[in-house]
């Protein structure tokens, strides 16, 4: 497998017996059909699979589908280009869904990345970027399925978020952002398209390890000059990041569980939390007062860790400067 290789290697004897079972699972009158955008790696490699192994037909888009090599092997499925950031290529590929299977029934909205790094040290260009990606890629590719969904009468769509799209996260801020935005796009598009029998979905991911996200981020974080004056609140975030990474135990293929249910389970449920990791965060912010949250979050990263910090420092031979 391209790129983290998380899910379920790369044996000859698993993707036939993926095949298998599609061809099981769904006769060819009841074959449904999913569209997945970002599956050359992570959650949207391993969903296309998990769909493909339920017996679905798969349209599997990727930016650079020439270099696949696992889900090209597939009955079923699909691999086709389509980067959301080209809307010629978003179109294309819809076309050529429609053309190999006839219809689309669910849309997976699942390619993103996330910018990491202090505000003040990312360029303008990186934050449009960010968003081109993870909100107008995302409302392009939804806006081009629409006629599909309103013509047949039924859709299902399902935008994967992230606990950064309920709660914020230090050095995360862009990403944090075009993740709040997708949330509310989607809680918004929800009401408008209920009228349309067409579904709106947000799954929320917490931190999984075992896909390309984070070496893109740190691809990301990599580009950016350093400012000094952030140095100690950057080694501190550093230190609360390692220590959350243990509780990141999920893998790709939980994930993709839980997209397949939100695609399967008939309801008009909004939103489905992905992983166990973020569950306490999301409780402290959506179940506890702003007050009681705000001071929860500032005491690990905002201005009570910093003083917390200076009070455990010797004290400086000057009194002037709070910087490192
Ligand atoms: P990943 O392995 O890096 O997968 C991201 C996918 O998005 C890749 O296939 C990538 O394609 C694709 N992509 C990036 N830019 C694109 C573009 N302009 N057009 C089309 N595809 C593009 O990361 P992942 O963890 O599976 O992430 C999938 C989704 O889950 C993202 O929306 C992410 O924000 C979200 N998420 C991830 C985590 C986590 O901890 N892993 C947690 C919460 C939410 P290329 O190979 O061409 O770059």
């Amino acid at each position: 497998m391209r790129n983290g290789g998380d899910c379920f290697g790369n044996s000859e004897g698993y993707l036939e017996w993926v095949a298998t079972l599609g061809r099981r699972n769904m006769t060819s009158s009841t074959k449904k059909t999913v569209l997945i955008t970002g599956t050359s790696t992570g959650f949207g490699k391993v969903a296309a699979l998990r769909f493909a192994a339920a017996g679905w037909n798969v349209v599997a888009t990727q930016r650079s589908p020439q270099t696949e090599t696992e889900l090209v092997t597939l009955p079923d499925v699909l691999v086709t280009r389509l980067d959301v950031q080209d809307r010629v290529s978003i179109d294309q590929a819809l076309e050529a869904g429609l053309a190999r299977f006839g219809g689309i029934d669910v849309l997976v909205n699942n390619a993103g990345f996330g910018l990491f790094g202090v505000f003040e040290s990312t360029p303008r260009e990186k934050l449009q970027e960010q968003f081109d990606v993870n909100v107008f890629g995302v409302m392009d590719v939804t806006r081009a399925l629409l006629p599909h969904f309103r013509k047949q009468g039924a859709g299902v769509i399902i935008n994967i978020s992230s606990g950064a799209g309920a709660f914020t996260l230090p050095m995360l801020s862009g990403y944090c952002a075009s993740k709040f935005a997708l949330e509310g796009f989607s809680e918004a598009l929800s009401y408008e398209l209920a009228s349309q029998n067409v579904v709106v979905k947000i799954v929320e991911p917490g931190g999984v390890v075992s896909t390309s996200f984070g070496q893109r981020s740190g691809t990301e974080a990599g580009q950016t000059t350093p400012i000094a004056d952030y140095e100690s609140f950057v080694a501190h975030t550093q230190a609360v990041f390692a220590g959350l990474r243990s509780a990141r135990l999920a893998t790709s293929e939980d994930v993709a569980e839980v997209i397949f249910r939100a695609a399967t389970d008939g309801s008009d449920q909004l939103r489905y939390v992905a992983t166990e990791d973020i569950k306490p965060l999301l409780q402290r912010r959506r179940e506890t007062s702003e007050a009681e949250y705000i001071g929860f979050m500032r005491g690990r990263f905002g201005a009570s860790a910093e003083s917390e910090r200076a009070n455990a420092q010797p004290p400086a031979a000057s009194n002037t400067s709070t910087a490192p």
